[in-house]
């Protein structure tokens, strides 16, 4: 009976231990875009019950081709391991950060209203672009993001129309010149550079 118990016990562990490695990217450690799939819905339908905000990145981190290109890819994976840590750090751990293909990743704010949404993302590439990405004493740079932030419900009720406008964005970010944060349009406010 006991033997049972503790197969059964180790079999659940097993299984537990092979989702999370399916929702968790090998390289950065960080959710994979499934998980992003499985969570956005959830997070907007609890944002909506709560009549609380929600904030979503699309993160790009500029002119990686070129970097790869010349550092290598070793280190352009370095990057990403490193960018990864940076993004945790500024996050709160309710927060969810995920990479969700290449050198593009996705950040979910729960619980954060609009006004405070596109100041973290500020903060969020200030600090990618001052960090100084080293290995022993060689630094390897410069290394910058461009964002585009959507906000629920201001952009969207539903998590599609919060990717899509997040992705719009982004592409007016890169299209600005990079190394910038653009927040989705709302009403009279606009699409443009945010000003902090
Ligand atoms: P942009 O500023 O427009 O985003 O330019 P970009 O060069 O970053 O964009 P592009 O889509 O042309 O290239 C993305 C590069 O990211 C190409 C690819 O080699 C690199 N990349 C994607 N995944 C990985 C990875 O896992 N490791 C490394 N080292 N590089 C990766
Ligand atoms: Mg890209
Ligand atoms: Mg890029």
């Amino acid at each position: 009976m006991a033997e049972h118990s503790r197969l059964a016990i180790a079999s659940l562990r097993l299984k537990e231990n092979l989702r999370r490695q399916a929702l968790k990217d090998s390289l950065t450690g960080l959710y994979n875009r499934r998980f992003l799939m499985e969570t956005i819905e959830h997070s907007v339908s609890r944002a909506k019950r709560h009549s609380s905000g929600l904030g979503v990145f699309m993160l790009d981190i500029d002119h990686f081709k070129v970097f790869n290109d010349q550092y290598g890819h070793g280190i352009g994976d370095f990057v990403l391991t490193e960018f990864s840590s940076l993004l945790q750090s500024v996050l709160r751990k309710e927060d969810i950060a995920c990479r969700y293909g290449g050198e593009e990743f996705t950040v979910l704010l729960v619980d954060t209203k609009r006004e405070l949404i596109a100041g973290i993302a500020h903060k969020l590439c200030e600090f990618v672009r001052n960090h100084s990405f080293h290995i022993n004493r060689t630094e390897y740079g410069p290394v910058t993001v461009s964002i585009g932030v959507a906000t629920f419900p201001e952009n969207g009720s539903v998590f599609e129309q919060l990717l899509d406008s997040a992705d719009k964005a982004l592409y007016e970010a890169k299209n600005a010149g990079r190394d910038r944060v653009v927040l989705a349009a709302f009403e009279g406010e606009g699409i443009g550079p945010y000003v902090p």
